[in-house]
C-alpha cells in the first residue's frame, strides 16, 4: 500500500548547503542573512517593511503589541482558526470577540462581524460590556485571502485597525474586480500582515515568521520588541558608545528569527511561486476526480483570487453518506492516507468554553466543522500519491453513499 503523508516539505541542496555556509561562518543568530530574507520578502509581497521572527505567533503577538492593543480592549478575531490567532489577544488581557465563518469558505464572515460588534455593545457575549473594540484579525483561511474591499469598509466603518493572520496565504493575492490590479498579501491591505514558516506552511524555515507593514514607525517598534525592546539607535535618540551599547526601552520579547533559520528561507522564497503552482495542480488534479461525487462540497474558488493552496479542504455532505467524518478519517488513515482537520473552532476548546462561548454563539461553525476534511497537498506530490489519496476518497464516498 502507498502511503501518502498529510505533508513533506520541499527541502533542497541550495537550502542545505546555504545552511551549513551558516554553521560554518561562525555566526549562527540573526544576522546577514535575516537581513536579506527580510528584503527579499518585502520585495515578494510588495511591503515596505518586514521584521523576520521565529513564528507567526511572535509576528501576530508583535503586530498587536506595536498597535498597543490595551488591556480591557476587545478585538474581532474568527473563532475558524488556529490556538494562536486569538491567543495574542489574551497575551495582551483583551478580549477575543469570536466570529462565526462563512458555510462555504468558512472564512471570517463580516455580517457576523457587524452583529457581534451589536451583541458587544448589549452586554450579550462573554465579553465585559462596553469593552472598546481597537481591531479585526481575519485569517486567509487555507490560503484564499478574505474579501479585502469588504475588510477595508468594515474597518473604516468602525475606526478599527486590521491586522492579516496569512499563515496560509503565501503567496496569494485579490483584485476587486477582472480589470483592477492583483494586490499581493501583504501589499498594504492592513496596518500588519503576519506570514508563517512553520515546517508545514507553504514555505518553511523549520520555525520562522514575519511581520510586514507600510508604517516606518510601526516597524520599527516591532523590530524593538522583537529583540528585548531594546535599541540600538538607529534613530541616534541616544549617545551610543559603541557596538555594545544599547537602551531597554520596553518590556520587549525574544522574537528575533536565527540565520540559520533565515538560510532556508531565502531559497524557499526564491522557490514559493513554483510550489504554489506545484500545490494548485494538485488541487486541479482532486477537483477533476471529484467532480462526479456530488457527496462532497470541494473547496471554493474565486476568479479574483490567486490561491496559496496551503489546505485542500472538502465537506461531507451528510444526507449523502451513511459515514461521519471522524470514520471517514480513520478509513482514510487505513488506507494510507494522512489527512487533518482545519480546524476544531475556537469556541470549541476548554479554553473558550471556560471564558463562557457557546455553540450557539457561533451556529455555522459549530455544524460545519464536524464535516469537513483536509487532504494531502504540498509541492513534491507525485501523481501516484495524488492518484492514491483521490482513489482512497473515490472508494470510500461509493462505498458509504445513501
Ligand atoms: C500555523 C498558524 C499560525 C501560527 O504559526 P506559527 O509560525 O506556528 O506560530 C497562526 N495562524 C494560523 C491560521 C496558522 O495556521
Amino acid at each position: 500500500m502507498l502511503k501518502v503523508p498529510f505533508f513533506r516539505p520541499d527541502i533542497r541542496d541550495d537550502e542545505i548547503d546555504e545552511v551549513a555556509a551558516v554553521l560554518r561562518s561562525g555566526w549562527l543568530t540573526t544576522g546577514p542573512r535575516a537581513e536579506r530574507f527580510e528584503k527579499d520578502f518585502a520585495a515578494a509581497v510588495g511591503a515596505r517593511h518586514a521584521v523576520a521572527v521565529n513564528s507567526c505567533t511572535a509576528a501576530l503577538h508583535l503586530a498587536v503589541a506595536g498597535l498597543d492593543l490595551q488591556p480591557g480592549d476587545a478585538v474581532l478575531v474568527p473563532a475558524m482558526t488556529f490556538a494562536a490567532t486569538a491567543e495574542v489577544v489574551l497575551y495582551m488581557g483583551a478580549h477575543p470577540v469570536l466570529v462565526d465563518c462563512d458555510p462555504q469558505t468558512l472564512a471570517l464572515d463580516f455580517e457576523d462581524a457587524e452583529q457581534k460588534l451589536a451583541d458587544l455593545a448589549a452586554g450579550r457575549l462573554p465579553v465585559p460590556a462596553g469593552a472598546r473594540c481597537a481591531g479585526i484579525l481575519p485569517v486567509h483561511l487555507g490560503g484564499l485571502m478574505v474579501d479585502v474591499g469588504k475588510l477595508r469598509a468594515f474597518a473604516e466603518r468602525h475606526g478599527l485597525w486590521t491586522v492579516e493572520d496569512a499563515a496560509h496565504a503565501f503567496p496569494a493575492a485579490w483584485r476587486p474586480d477582472a480589470a483592477a490590479p492583483w494586490r499581493r498579501c501583504g501589499e498594504g491591505t492592513s496596518e500588519v500582515t503576519c506570514f508563517s514558516f512553520y515546517a508545514n506552511k507553504t514555505i518553511t524555515t523549520g520555525e520562522g515568521g514575519m511581520a510586514v507593514t507600510g508604517d516606518e514607525e510601526l516597524a520599527r517598534r516591532m523590530r524593538s520588541l522583537s529583540l528585548h525592546g531594546l535599541s540600538n539607535d538607529a534613530w541616534g535618540r541616544f549617545e551610543v558608545r559603541g557596538a555594545w551599547d544599547y537602551r531597554i526601552l520596553a518590556a520587549g520579547y525574544k522574537y528575533n528569527l536565527t540565520d540559520v533559520a533565515a538560510a532556508i528561507g531565502v531559497h524557499q522564497l526564491a522557490r514559493a511561486e513554483e510550489m504554489r503552482r506545484a500545490r494548485e495542480a494538485v488541487a486541479a488534479a482532486y477537483d477533476e476526480r471529484f467532480a462526479g461525487l456530488k457527496e462532497l462540497e470541494l473547496p471554493p474558488r474565486r476568479a479574483d483570487r490567486v490561491h496559496a493552496w496551503h489546505v485542500y479542504q472538502v465537506k461531507l455532505r451528510p444526507e449523502a453518506l451513511r459515514i461521519d467524518r471522524d470514520a471517514f478519517l480513520a478509513e482514510l488513515g487505513e488506507r494510507g492516507v494522512g489527512t487533518s482537520v482545519h480546524y476544531r473552532p475556537l469556541h470549541l476548546h476548554p479554553l473558550y468554553e471556560e471564558r463562557g462561548w457557546r455553540p450557539e454563539d457561533l451556529p455555522v461553525a459549530s455544524e460545519v466543522w464536524r464535516r469537513t476534511v483536509s487532504l494531502p497537498i504540498f509541492p513534491g506530490m507525485r501523481d501516484d500519491e495524488v492518484g492514491a489519496v483521490a482513489d482512497a476518497v473515490t472508494d470510500l464516498v461509493r462505498r458509504y453513499r445513501r
